[in-house]
């Protein structure tokens, strides 16, 4: 087997595509190699070492020593220098490498091969003496850190106290013989704390960093890191060794890193750092202050201190001419690792670079310009989830973070306000002009005015799909869910949290992106749509299949979707139109009344408003689809919970507080997720959604009358698990478009559809089909009845469940594909065998998860419908999983 790749000199036997062996470092520094780039020599040990390493208690295969040797002598030969050799020796770095980069692997080796010996053959062959003493402290330190676990502080300290000592500030204010001096007590050191002298033999030390760099892949840090990222172990990790260059050579010498446009802007101009006569990671430690890299750069920073382009253009110019053509090949932009050694540039690193949001779209739009990518190269290259950063304010990086809980980042954004702890609180705050942060343990339907009235809401209990968390995300606000440690003392009007005491008034700001909870008021970010986004959205919507739709009852929602790019409305909650004031009494008379008569006197209180809330749905979305669930949740949601409440009722209703307290107690349930609601209500009262499908068609033709563009909607009979039950509701519904159409003298179009949400609606959709003309999956609810878990609850536990690797994801957030997608692909092929082409969508807080998207794209759903500021996420999504 070959074990080793060689790299240097124009030529390297691997390439940029073989990252999987060489490592996402190696692969690069063969690709370079192969262009042509000035790289320093070496070669890589693949990442089927690590894996053979592993699985052998530490041994490595037989071939491997033979092979090192060889491409040892690879190097020495393309140098003209000899490991540990007497004359001009070579030193090397060992560098680790794995397929993606990963905190937590061994931290590079630099000037390995030092010794007492070969420290003075260095010093004679460079003909500086400081330049190899420093090198070899170098190494020392970072050999004993990295290889031998002595912390790198205690070399720093003796160093500091050194510096104090003669009063030097700088590093590189010692001479040659301060460094001797310090390399004997770093000696001392290592053999004081290990008990062992610091290695001499060469050999000895390269094999200790490679052992090292393998060893670090099963290091409980690098272990955590791949169970984050979903890394699998098997993958492995490279090592490089790779021929030293020397950075640290005196004033013509430097080391720098650079990205080749703006990470944080996008903009086309090289952005990046130096440091001149120094090495390694000098640059990012913070030791000196570094340098720009262009005059521009440092015009407008304002430095007095020289910019590469000053100080050794030549060098910088290869350079400039270097970033351009690996740009070029490799059509993205590169963050790059530098040396300059006396004068010549030398290419220790390239990869793409990490960017902000902005950055990307930037860069991907500039890059079709500039012809390097396609379009449809440029929609892959966003992540969609990272839009979120730019459709809501963000707390300036730059801002202080004084941090008092974490809870869940539940709805994205950042808002700032006083607390308060009622939504009737919130109101008026609200309207007294002050902005608030609600803050609860948990909120229900009743708190939806008091949602609109918050800048953010903070809850304390409740996961990703807490009642908060759903709704918040609807409105685009900021929301950060189940903050345990956050204490509420509504009667007190308190919150405590981090051992803060904070009052009702008092200024918090959540962070809906990352969960935190912060004192004060801070800074933020406005958001902003560049031109960017739009066209990438434009060349999104060209490459995908499936409509985007979005989840909305009020019209502030429906016109923001629209905005958004939205095609129609997936999932209209008839419900949330009935918390309204003014309607809230009239739906506690409908269900509080114990005759069918009674419910039609207040069905018909309600009936002109629903029809309102219609005409301007249909209104706004002109024309588009717009799919209207029918009233879904326990009627418990409903009832009156206080005894002002119940006065309120039984003012209105002329029947005695003490009749509705009896009703209110007979319509309790133990569990009313899966208890009287859905298309439940309507086998028991079938006049709610006669009520509701007539304020639908009346509406329609209405609207249609206003706009002049045709309306048809699509009704939706929720929690179906019997075809029984869908036809009963259908029948009423058709009932009533019968007699509308005859009132009205018109002809309705309109459609009959339902909700997948019960597994066994999924398993008989063959026979729902028969009737139903639509079905749309509805994955909150059938997320949650596949798995028996109740959403409002599993927050309490998923944790652990996360925390453990049981799941992996959270089943609420990410569709899981095993078990719910298995049911979504039944019902789909069932129902579509049954009635060709029947329409099918997705309404589930999953259809604005990126993943979940792509697996709607592969089941043919023809849309996915979402919350309004979750529309590009998802436009652009369902554009990436059709490329
Ligand atoms: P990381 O993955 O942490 O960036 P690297 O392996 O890239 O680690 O090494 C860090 C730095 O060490 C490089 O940016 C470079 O400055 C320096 N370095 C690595 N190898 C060499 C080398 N052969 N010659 C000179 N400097 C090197
Ligand atoms: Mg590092
Ligand atoms: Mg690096």
């Amino acid at each position: 087997t070959k074990w080793v790749y060689t790299f240097g000199d124009g030529k390297a036997e691997g390439t940029a595509d073989m990252k999987a062996l060489l490592g996402g470092k190696g692969a690069n520094l063969a690709e370079m190699s192969n262009l042509g780039l000035p790289v320093p020599p070496g070669f890589t040990i693949t990442t089927e070492v690590c894996t053979w390493y592993t699985a052998h208690a530490k041994a490595y295969p037989d071939e491997l020593a033979p092979q090192v040797d060889a491409a040892l002598d690879h190097v020495a030969k393309l140098t003209g220098k000899r490991f540990g050799a007497d004359h001009d020796p070579l030193l090397v770095s060992v560098r680790s490498g794995a397929r993606a980069s990963m905190p937590g692997m061994m931290d590079t080796v630099l000037n390995l091969g030092l010794n007492d010996r070969t420290v003075i053959a260095l010093a004679a062959a460079a003909d500086d003496e400081r330049f190899a003493y420093d090198s070899y402290r170098r190494f020392i330190q970072m050999y004993s850190d990295v290889v031998m676990g002595l912390d790198h502080h205690a070399f720093e300290e003796i160093l500091e106290r050194f510096k104090e000592d003669n009063g030097y500030v700088l590093d590189t204010d010692l001479t040659a013989a301060d460094w001797k001096g310090l390399i004997g007590d770093y000696k001392k050191l290592v053999e004081d704390e290990l008990g062992r002298p610091f290695p001499q033999d060469p050999r000895e030390q390269l094999w200790g960093a490679i052992g090292a760099v393998f060893g670090s892949w099963m290091n409980a840090r690098a272990i955590t890191y791949r169970r984050l990222h979903d890394i699998p172990e098997s993958w492995g990790t490279a090592v490089n060794v790779q021929a030293m260059v020397f950075g640290n050579r005196g004033e013509t010498s430097a080391t720098g890193v650079a990205f080749t446009r703006n990470p944080s802007t996008g903009d086309k101009r090289l952005y990046g750092e130096f440091l001149v006569n120094a090495q390694g990671e000098d640059v990012v430690a913070g030791i000196r202050t570094p340098q720009d890299l262009t005059e521009e750069a440092r015009i407008e920073a304002g430095s007095d201190k020289p910019s590469l382009e000053q100080l050794m253009p030549e060098a910088y110019a290869s350079f400039i001419d270097i970033c351009a053509r690996l740009e070029n090949h490799y059509r993205d932009m590169q963050d790059v690792e530098f040396t300059i050694e006396r004068g010549k540039l030398w290419m220790l690193q390239t990869r793409s670079g990490k960017r902000t949001t902005k950055a990307a779209l930037k860069v991907a739009c500039d890059m079709v310009e500039e012809g390097l990518i396609t379009p449809d190269e440029a929609v892959l290259r966003i992540d969609p989830a990272g839009l979120d950063q730019l459709l809501h304010p963000t707390i300036d990086p730059k801002a202080e973070r004084r941090i008092v809980a974490q809870g869940l980042p539940a709805s994205p954004g950042a808002a700032s306000g006083e607390i308060v702890f009622t939504s009737d609180e919130a109101e008026a705050a609200k309207q007294a002009g002050r902005k608030v942060i609600l803050v609860r343990i948990e909120t229900s339907p009743e708190d939806i005015h008091g949602m609109h009235a918050a800048e953010g809401i903070l809850t304390t209990r409740g996961g990703m799909t807490s009642h908060a968390a759903v709704v918040a995300r609807g409105m685009g606000k900021p929301c950060v869910s189940g903050a345990g440690q956050v204490r509420v003392d509504e009667h007190a009007g308190t919150l405590t949290a981090s051992g803060e005491v904070l009052k009702r008034g008092d200024r918090i700001t959540i962070d809906g992106g990352t969960g935190q909870v912060l004192l004060g008021e801070v800074p933020m970010l406005k958001p902003e749509l560049s031109g960017d986004f739009a066209k990438l959205m434009v060349w999104a919507d060209a490459a995908r299949r499936m409509k985007v739709r979005t989840n909305a009852e009020t019209p502030a929602d429906a016109r923001a979707a629209r905005e958004f790019g939205a095609e129609g409305i997936g999932l209209c909650r008839t419900e949330h139109m009935f918390f309204d004031e003014g309607r809230i009494v009239a739906v506690r008379e409908m269900i509080l009344a114990d005759t069918e008569a009674g419910r039609r006197t207040a069905l018909a209180k309600l009936l002109p408003m629903q029809r309102a809330d219609f005409v301007a749905l249909f209104e706004i979305m002109h024309g588009l689809p717009v799919t209207i669930r029918l009233l879904d949740p326990p009627l418990h949601e409903f009832l009156p919970k206080t005894e002002e409440e119940i006065a309120e009722v039984s003012a209105a209703m002329g029947v005695p507080a003490s009749r509705l307290r009896e009703r209110t107690e007979a319509l309790h349930e133990f569990n009313p997720m899966l208890g009287h609601r859905g298309v439940r209500l309507a086998i028991s009262y079938p006049e709610i959604y006669e009520m509701q499908a007539r304020a639908i068609f009346e509406a329609a033709v209405e609207a249609a009358a206003k706009t002049g563009a045709p309306v048809v909607p699509e009704i939706m009979i929720p929690l179906v698990g019997i075809k029984g039950e869908f036809d009963y509701a259908k029948a009423r519904v058709d009932a009533v478009a019968k007699a509308v159409e005859k009132e009205k003298r018109i002809q309705i179009a309109y459609s009959v559809g339902t909700m997948i949400e019960l597994p066994r609606a999924a398993l008989i959709a063959d026979k729902i089909a028969e009737s139903a003309e639509f079905f749309s999956f509805g994955t909150n609810d059938l997320t949650q009845t596949t798995y028996g878990l109740s959403r409002d609850d599993a927050a309490q536990f998923l944790g652990a469940y996360l925390k453990t690797g049981i799941l992996e994801q959270d089943p609420f957030v990410t569709l899981d594909q095993a078990g719910v997608g298995s049911l979504i692909e039944i019902a789909a092929e069932r129902g579509r065998k049954t009635r060709a082409g029947l329409k099918l969508g997705i309404c589930g807080e999953h259809g604005g998860d990126p993943a979940s998207v792509k697996f709607c794209e592969t089941v043919g759903l023809d849309y996915v419908s979402c919350s309004p500021f979750r529309v590009p996420i998802a436009r652009l999504s369902a554009a990436q999983a059709a490329l």
